[in-house]
């Protein structure tokens, strides 16, 4: 009986970055459930053209374009309809407050999920969290915030769903360590030396995940785990160093869960977001039934795990410095990595600079232990303005 049906009101879901891969992603699991689920806001940041024809489609409350060169467009295309449409981060800071507004998906790129999740909290919503730069740039003040909320965190990550499905019924203090697993990227059987001459194209290739390009390349470089690594951080009140990187290459289990007598828990599935979306958006009451592809026998009969290779990535290493130094350090990395891959993607430096980069940054910026949240803005700024002059040489 405790499986019984609470989820009788429909929900109004916040989509922020709806037109990026988990927010199209999102859209689908809303349109898969049409009584459970209604897209009331919908937010991106300059695709205007898809956003015009999300809103036609899923009919919400409210759009938002954040960059406001693309306002008028955005309003003159859906002036037949009643949709409102406004602009600029103010506004989604704002619109994320609503009353009407049940949950909220936050799947922005990078730094820009900061803020509109902050506000998420302070209006005491459930959130969806995809963007994982939120925890890894301010996860001591998104903590804090938390504490004094009535709001929830649910992990979309799918590592951290895993670890979240392996932790329901579990007690803290049993916890022995995390196994994040990672798929190794597109380079993981690559020599060392190649990765100088590896190209934007090559990195976009990843085995496994459809993702979007920042974090494919976030992949690539190992970056990605890094990040997860502090997510997973502050999402399960851990140290950094009880979490272990474990490269498993098929990414069927999704990450695992060591106890103290000894017995590990692992979560399985198919490497397809629309499951660990699905399951977010579920919680805290149940499943949600599907009609997607089943996992078979074939998909786990080969498992394998390697240790990943701190020499050859050394980002990885970084993230836990970063995360073992706290304070801004983390936000360092961030901005320094977002500027980094940038410009990577334009052909602009080789995939080695972004580590370059991103360690000169981390050099040269000023730590703050105790950072509020304007010295998180400050901090995010200054090193963005640091990394664009190192891309620059
Ligand atoms: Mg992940």
């Amino acid at each position: 009986m405790q499986f019984m049906n609470k989820m009788t009101l429909k929900r109004n879901i916040a989509v922020l970055g709806s037109t990026g891969s988990i927010g199209r992603q999102t859209l689908d699991i809303i349109a898969e459930y049409p009584d459970l689920f209604n897209a009331w806001l919908l937010v991106a940041r300059s695709s205007a053209d898809l956003l015009i024809a999300q809103a036609r489609l899923c009919r919400p409350h409210m759009v938002i374009i954040a960059d406001e060169q693309y306002y008028d467009y955005v309003r003159d295309a859906l002036e037949d309809t009643d949709i409102i449409v406004a602009t600029g981060s103010a506004a989604i800071a704002q619109a994320v407050t609503a009353p009407e507004i049940d949950t909220v998906v936050t799947a922005m790129v990078g730094y820009s999920g900061l803020e509109s999740t902050i506000a998420a909290i302070g209006a005491g919503k459930r959130i969806a969290l995809a963007n994982k730069e939120t925890l890894v740039v301010a996860g001591e003040l998104i903590d804090r915030l938390l504490k004094d909320s009535e709001s929830v965190l649910y992990p979309v990550d799918s590592e951290h769903g895993a670890f979240y499905q392996c932790l329901v019924g579990e007690r803290h203090e049993d916890i022995d360590k995390l196994w994040l697993t990672a798929s190794g990227g597109p380079f993981r059987t690559l020599p060392k030396e190649q990765l100088e001459t590896v190209t934007a194209a090559d990195a976009l290739k990843h085995p496994n995940w459809s993702m979007g390009a920042k974090i494919t390349i976030d992949s690539a470089t190992m970056m990605n785990k890094g990040f997860e690594m502090i997510e997973a951080r502050w999402l399960f009140g851990v140290m950094p160093d009880d979490i272990e990187i474990m490269v498993h290459p098929q990414s069927i289990i999704h990450s695992m869960v060591a106890f103290k007598d000894g017995s590990v828990k692992a979560q399985l599935g198919l490497p397809d977001m629309h499951l660990p979306i699905r399951y977010a958006l579920g919680l805290p009451d149940r499943r949600l039934a599907s009609n997607s592809r089943k996992m078979t026998l074939e998909d786990m009969a080969t498992l394998t795990f390697e240790r990943p290779d701190f020499d050859k990535f050394p980002l990885l290493g970084m993230a836990y410095a970063a995360a073992r130094t706290g304070g801004t350090a983390p936000c360092v990395m961030n901005a320094a990595n977002e500027i980094a891959v940038a410009a990577f993607l334009q052909d602009k430096i080789k995939f080695t600079d972004i580590y370059k980069i991103i360690e000169n940054t981390m050099e040269k910026a000023p730590h703050i232990k105790h950072p509020t949240y304007e010295d998180y803005v400050a901090s995010n700024a200054n090193a963005r303005a640091i990394a664009e002059r190192l891309a620059k040489h």
